[in-house]
């Protein structure tokens, strides 16, 4: 049977990868090592040193491709090591239209380590195609979207965008860490390149960190192989190993993630103390067709503010909450909580920061895979 043929949850469990050639192994063996014998200068298979080429990165990096359906994927040490060798691609001059209201640490890179190689960013609000196209001129080379964005929960219609990118021929890049392909599937919808913070939901147990990239084109994939063996920040064999048996689940864990994501936001938006809920799967949400029609669920990410919250009543509500974690990170079996304002959003200026909605008030939350009793209950008493 081809494997394009196969659907996603068969994909997550077998796609791109075969048992292991020497043994039969069926998980792929960590192939803890640096380097491989050769017969002769040059006589090797195909793996002569582990950060050009590991055979466990690999098999993962078949994966990635399979799951999003891409052509080639590359695993990273860092998500945030998957943007790095994106920006790489670029060259100073050139400028680069951001999602504004995006992952702290994709802000930090941008302004604090590129901008002063030469590269501009202009971050929009990317729910407006004409703000989008206003901000785009002959220096722009790439588009970066974040959708559902970080943490809002705005979404952007990626195929929109793509169109844009098409006409103005610069490549359009999407962070799908919070949808994962299990929800949607953006270089379906035109775009270039999609990249992951595997530490969240591929890895999907809070035990790893990693980054992804999978792409279709071969000279795009060229050029971002080159830069991965040439920068190095390359994802390690153990570390490969456990987002690769991650993935093995992931279609069980969203599923499971959508449900309760669903049911708190259900619980939240009624509750009298809560002000505003920021979800996709309500109506009533501003891009709530979009969603629907580029995502196949809602995810388990939720923010929400309130009644006349403070920076202080946030801080309180986090800290009493028991089933869920105070925690930096999202996406692993467990339900965490974190304050944007003083954790994964704190290196943004206010200002800016407010700009987007990230107000002291808000309080983010990962639904995890527990018993949604428990997790309601949690919230009941820390909110009350
Ligand atoms: C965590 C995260 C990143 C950064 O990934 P790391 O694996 O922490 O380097 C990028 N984008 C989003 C949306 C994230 O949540």
């Amino acid at each position: 049977m081809s494997e394009k043929t196969l659907k996603f949850n068969s994909k997550a469990i077998h796609g791109g990868q075969k048992p292991d050639a020497a043994y039969g192994a069926v998980m792929p063996p960590i192939y803890q090592t640096s380097t491989y014998a050769q017969t002769t200068p040059g006589g090797h298979k195909g793996y002569a040193y582990s950060r050009s080429a590991n055979p466990t990165r690999s098999a993962l990096e078949n994966s990635l491709a399979s799951i999003e359906n891409g052509t080639y994927g590359l695993a990273f040490a860092s998500g945030i090591a998957a943007m790095d060798a994106v920006i790489k691609l670029l060259s100073p001059g050139d400028e680069v239209v951001s999602t504004n209201d995006l992952y702290g640490g994709t802000y930090r890179l941008f302004k604090k380590i590129f901008e002063k190689f030469g590269i501009k960013f202009n971050f929009v609000d990317m729910q407006n195609a004409a703000t989008i196209e206003s901000a785009i001129n002959e220096n722009t080379k790439l588009i970066w979207v974040e959708t559902p964005t970080n943490p809002m929960m705005n979404i952007i219609d990626i195929k929109a965008v793509a169109q844009l990118a098409k006409k103005h021929k610069v490549l359009m890049a999407v962070d799908n860490t919070f949808a994962t392909p299990y929800l949607q599937t953006p270089l379906d919808l035109g775009a270039d390149i999609v990249m992951h913070s595997a530490t969240k939901y591929l890895g999907g147990h809070s035990d790893v960190v990693a980054g992804a990239l999978i792409v279709k084109d071969k000279k795009l994939a060229d050029e971002l192989y080159f830069i991965q063996n040439a920068s190095g920040a390359i994802c390690g064999p153990m570390d490969s190993f456990l987002v690769l048996r991650g993935i093995k689940t992931l279609h069980v864990r969203m599923q499971r993630h959508c449900e309760n994501g669903e049911a708190i936001a259900n619980y939240l938006v009624n509750h009298p103390k809560v002000e505003s809920v920021y979800w996709p799967g309500f109506k009533s949400h501003p891009n709530h067709d979009i969603a629907k029609s580029q995502m196949s669920g809602f995810g388990g990410m939720i923010s929400f503010v309130t009644k006349g919250g403070s920076y202080e009543d946030a801080i309180k509500i986090v800290e009493k909450l028991e089933v869920f974690t105070l925690a930096e990170s999202l996406g692993g079996v467990e339900s965490l909580a974190g304050h944007p304002a003083s954790m994964s959003h704190g290196s943004i200026p206010k200002a800016e920061r407010e700009k987007s909605g990230v107000v002291d008030a808000l309080i983010r939350l990962s639904v995890g895979i527990e018993d949604i009793e428990d997790l309601i209950s949690d919230l009941k008493q820390a909110i009350d």
